[in-house]
């Protein structure tokens, strides 16, 4: 399979290039110059796999001449047998609504599900080229914790983390802190997700920086996450008995990168009527969605940290799909988002993203709500994320076999839980000593030049 960048169809690359790199050296995301697309015939042999088994047959048609079928095997094997699932997720009924339980990883939050393959990944990769890397990346919080647990103490890749300070909870930054491995680098910065976002972005388009330290990145823009993800909608699917009825997915949405990974499904050959892009108070995807404004606003702080974001960094991929697979017109539409923070989405656009997306929003108190309702009613604790997943399907009407994606276990949102339904969410045993383990991080201000000075002195 060959890739372009949303920013230059013109080049084509390889997914190693693709997974290495992350983001194209002209700011563009990767996008594959064309897609396969699975029969009816296709999912029917689908429907008998485990889910590793089905990990394989999905994946392997991305990744090209980067790995053999058997290495990528092995390397899906050894993935997931760290999760606490035989195949990795989980779906239970909660009313009239099934909830798709991604949390059963190591660090407690969807982002494993990737995150433990691109580790391997990295292995495989760098035990063939004999060369040193340093990933960094920029988290709201579950990212972080994820990409620490699959690199650490792996051999010639560093890992550094930067996390807005006092912005994610203290269960999330303990999951990433307390790990002592030498090659992994904690970094606090005086700023929001945004900000992260953009260092990370600044140093990828230093180009005589990000060469030197031979920079890599697993943002949720890197291509090997999306297709990682899709595998759990195919496998979703065939969990769900009943296809007489349309199957809608409701999905907490930050960085567009999880439902971008559904919709990846979808185009090829997966039979999704629609996704909810489930937002909390940063909500302009919603606004996007529901009514063509995508107007950058400021970030503010919620009980779902990990979906405090509103530069969406995968919706660049849509806007290429909307512009006609277009890179002038995608520059330009990125252009003016950059300068002006707007981008206005005309009517023949929203009909195209109708076909597929709806959208919700759901402010603090409503989140609390519907955790309690939950709670009282079914006997279940969600997470505040997994929470706007939920009542996401009381705002948007749609009729047929409603799934909402659990994207993090509760135990890491515990101060949210015990103002809602004033119960502990604890820890399972395994993780309970990093409650009182030591941390390590440094904090630094908001600016390029002394984070990039920082790492370089660490590479
Ligand atoms: C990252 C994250 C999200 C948002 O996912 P995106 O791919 O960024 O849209 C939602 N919930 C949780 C718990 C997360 O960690």
């Amino acid at each position: 399979m060959n890739y372009v960048s949303t920013r230059n169809s013109s080049k084509s690359f390889k997914f190693k290039d693709v997974f290495i790199k992350g983001l194209a050296d002209d700011g563009g995301l990767f996008i594959p110059k064309s897609l396969h697309k699975y029969n009816q015939s296709d999912l029917i042999e689908f429907e008998k796999l485990e889910y590793s088994e089905l990990a394989k047959k999905i994946i392997y048609p991305f990744i090209g001449d980067f790995m053999s079928e058997p290495d990528l095997g092995k390397i899906i094997d050894k993935s997931y047998s760290v999760f606490r699932k035989k195949n990795v997720v989980d779906l239970v009924k909660i009313g009239d609504r099934s909830v798709l339980e991604l949390f059963h990883g190591p660090t407690l939050a969807f982002k494993d599900i990737a995150m433990q393959l691109l580790g391997n990944f990295y292995d495989y990769h760098l035990k063939n080229e004999n060369e040193k890397i340093n990933i960094v990346v920029a988290t709201s919080g579950d990212t972080g914790a994820a990409a620490i647990d699959a690199i650490k103490g792996k051999k010639n890749v560093n890992i550094f983390i930067l996390h807005p300070n006092n912005r994610i909870s203290p269960v999330q930054r303990r999951l990433m802190t307390t790990v002592g491995e030498k090659n992994v680098f904690n970094i606090a910065i005086e700023g929001n997700f945004d900000d992260c976002q953009n260092l990370v972005k600044a140093m990828f388009a230093d180009q005589s920086f990000s060469n030197e330290i031979k920079m890599s990145g697993v943002n949720s823009i890197n291509w090997a996450r999306i297709i990682a993800q899709s595998v759990y909608y195919f496998y979703c699917y065939f969990l769900i008995k009943d296809k007489s009825e349309p199957i809608n997915f409701s999905v907490p949405t930050g960085n567009f990168g999880d439902v971008y990974a559904g919709y990846l499904a979808k185009r090829i050959g997966l039979p999704v009527n629609k996704f909810i892009v489930a937002t909390n108070q940063n909500d302009i995807l919603h606004r996007a969605i529901s009514n063509g404004n995508y107007y950058v606003e400021n970030v503010l702080e919620t009980i779902s940290p990990s979906m405090d974001i509103q530069i969406a960094s995968n919706f660049e991929r849509l806007i290429y799909d909307l512009n006609d697979q277009n890179d002038k017109k995608t520059i330009d539409v990125m252009k003016r988002i950059k300068q002006i923070g707007k981008y206005e989405i005309n009517k023949e656009n929203l009909d195209k993203i109708h076909v597929d997306f709806v959208s919700s929003r759901m402010d603090e108190n409503e989140v609390l709500n519907t955790i309690k309702t939950v709670y009282k009613k079914f006997d279940k604790v969600l997470d505040p994320h997994s929470a706007i997943g939920y009542g996401a399907f009381d705002k948007v009407n749609l009729k047929g076999n409603n799934i909402v994606l659990a994207t993090a276990h509760p135990c890491k949102f515990p101060s949210a839980i015990e103002k809602a339904i004033s119960i502990k969410a604890e820890l399972p045993d395994k993780l309970a000593f990093i409650l009182n383990e030591k941390e390590n991080y440094d904090i630094i201000d908001n600016d390029l030049n002394k984070i990039k000075k920082h790492i370089k002195e660490r590479v």
